[in-house]
């Protein structure tokens, strides 16, 4: 579904999954390295949780044990088998946003390495622990998460498991949306959330969503990092920077003086 995710609702049209986000479950929920270009730099493991097909992932400098947490979902038993599968003691868990189906697994990635800090951007750090906010309330599932540890802000850097993440504020979906962008790889690697999927955008008719910021921060932050930077989002497949400018429908060239 990535009914929390996807620009389902946007006036604009086009299908709402890339082909790669119909393969098969079994497929997707294998974990994979979808950065060719980083195999020797990087460690990065997704894991797709079933109910809203959210990516977590796991990403460390190769070699390292202490790599980062990226938006732990609803099955955090496969996380937590992944990370067991590495042998990592995680350094942090970093949250794009505070929406349900990316901080669902906080909790028992908190209760199993509590002294790594929970990172949240500011501005959605409140959701964490709202049930309304983070919209699980309204699918029945009251979903609370610990507190943040640690919030951050447009410019922040953290250097976690041998990568130095820089934080970009991105709004729109989520109003305090963050993206961690890995400026010192070549090319850049980019944890992106649900800002900018392959061949779409985040949803922005949620309580706090801003379609004209989210555009914003696409073009005027995403689009910058360079043609090659690697998005990995927080549904579907990864993308470029470079494909999603020339081609996305909802923000690429071929959109463009199309927006009111
Ligand atoms: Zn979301």
């Amino acid at each position: 579904m990535g009914d929390l995710a996807g620009a389902g609702r946007w006036k604009r049209p086009v299908r709402r999954q890339a082909p790669a986000m119909v393969a098969s479950r079994a497929a997707r929920r294998k974990v994979n390295n979808p950065v060719q270009s980083h195999r020797s730099t990087l460690v990065i493991r997704v894991v797709t949780s079933t109910l809203f097909e959210e990516n977590a992932y796991l990403v460390a400098r190769t070699g390292r044990t202490d790599g980062v947490i990226v938006d732990p979902g609803l099955d955090p038993e496969l996380i937590l088998a992944e990370l067991d599968s590495l042998g990592w003691n995680p350094s942090a868990i970093l949250n794009t946003h505070g929406h349900a189906d990316h901080i669902a697994g906080n909790a028992a990635m908190k209760q199993r390495w509590p002294a790594a800090p929970l990172i949240i951007g500011r501005g959605d750090a409140s959701k964490l622990t709202d049930p309304a906010a983070n919209l699980s309330a309204g699918f029945g599932i009251p979903i609370t998460s610990p507190p943040a540890d640690q919030t951050v802000r447009e410019g922040d850097e953290l250097d976690l498991g041998g990568v130095r993440w820089r934080v970009l504020e991105t709004p729109g979906h989520s109003s305090g949306h963050v993206v961690f962008a890995a400026m010192d790889l070549r090319p850049v690697v980019v944890l992106g959330g649900d800002v900018l999927f392959a061949g779409s955008v985040g949803r922005t008719d949620l309580p706090d969503s801003d379609p004209a910021a989210l555009v914003a921060s696409i073009r005027d932050k995403l689009f910058t990092l360079g043609d090659d930077a690697v998005i990995l989002p927080g549904h579907g497949p990864a993308t470029t920077i470079g494909r999603e400018r020339r081609t996305n429908p909802f923000v690429g060239e071929g959109s463009l003086g199309s927006w009111d």
